[in-house]
């Protein structure tokens, strides 16, 4: 089953999640290979990778709301999203053209002209009225304009230039299981925001007991995060540090593949096309046929769905919700 595990390290600034997604995962790369349609190996590896650092992001600031990690492409990958939701509850797609090397890593796949980039974005669960929802967006290339082939690379940037803090990510996939280990630097509290903030980036590389654990981490393969349980991999790492671990998130309660499409959302998209537009289609192709990224779920409107959609509430024929 699918795992998110938190822990601290008593009496130090430094906090730690580790996640495990297998049936969710699984079962993601069977509704996509279902379809016919599945994702060449390097990019079901970035999905995963982006969907364990979904968790862990979204666990760790444990927003009201969707949490929607974007890579937008240069390459043959336009576009990859992984969003998960303030309960855990994911989904990941991307959009594919051309082809992908067998070996191909984040610069081949997404910024083969340096233009791609990562956005993360926080979309509030109850928007106020004009609320835009939070997005922060970095590139795929690191200080010294080096390309980065890694997407736990662009994370840890990502936090560093965003929140000021120091953060260590492993993340790694295949298709079994996508797994991550975050290792993050606790912000200065109780100094007021502003010189809190101020102490944090003086604070950036420095803290001795954030790089020793952070040193520790980063001696954990990606054969050891795709094969060892979260309790082996923890007590392998910090045996001798003074760890505290908290319930650990599974099952309902933990992250877990939902799509959150629906016949209605689909019809007010249709709706949004105008009814000429959607007559169009259904006298090119008898139907309206439309095909959720996510879930890979096929929604078909006939042209009696198609009436209905078009008339208004109210004037609809008694027994007409029938679904087609
Ligand atoms: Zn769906």
């Amino acid at each position: 089953m699918s795992e998110l595990h938190k822990f601290l390290f008593e009496g130090l600034p430094v906090r730690g999640m580790l996640v495990r997604l297998t049936d969710g995962w699984q079962e993601v790369l069977a509704r996509r290979a279902a379809a016919s349609d599945a994702f060449p190996a390097p990019v079901r590896a970035l999905l995963g990778e982006m969907a364990a650092a979904g968790v862990l992001m979204q666990g760790n600031i444990q927003f009201a709301g969707a949490l929607v990690l974007q890579m937008y492409g240069d390459g043959p990958v336009k576009l990859a999203v992984a969003e998960v939701q303030s309960d855990l509850a994911l989904r990941v797609t991307a959009k594919v053209v051309g082809d992908v090397a067998g070996d191909a890593k984040l610069e081949a796949m997404l910024n083969v002209h340096g233009q791609g980039r990562c956005a993360i974005t926080l979309d509030p669960k109850d928007k106020r009225p004009g609320q835009q929802p939070y997005q922060g967006v970095v590139a795929l290339h690191g200080d010294h304009r080096e390309p980065l082939q890694q997407l736990s690379e662009v994370l840890e940037h990502y936090m560093l230039q965003s929140e000021q803090l120091d953060t260590k990510l492993i993340l790694a996939a295949d298709d079994n299981i996508a797994a991550g280990l975050l290792i993050q630097r606790l912000p200065v509290q109780g100094e007021g925001n502003l010189q809190g903030a101020q102490r944090n980036e003086d604070l950036i590389g420095l803290d001795e007991a954030y790089n020793r654990i952070a040193l520790l981490a980063g001696t954990l393969t990606r054969e050891e995060l795709l094969t060892l349980d979260a309790d082996t991999i923890l007590r392998r790492l910090f045996w001798e540090e003074p760890i505290r671990r908290f319930p650990v998130h599974s099952g309902e309660g933990g992250p877990r593949f939902v799509c959150s499409c629906s016949r209605e959302r689909v019809g007010s998209m249709l709706k949004s096309l105008g009814r000429d537009e959607v007559d169009g289609i259904v006298t090119e192709q008898g139907r309206v046929e439309i095909g959720c990224d996510f879930c890979g779920l096929k929604y078909h409107f006939d042209p009696v769905d198609v009436g209905e959609l078009f008339t208004p509430v109210g004037q609809q024929a008694p027994g007409s919700d029938a679904r087609h």
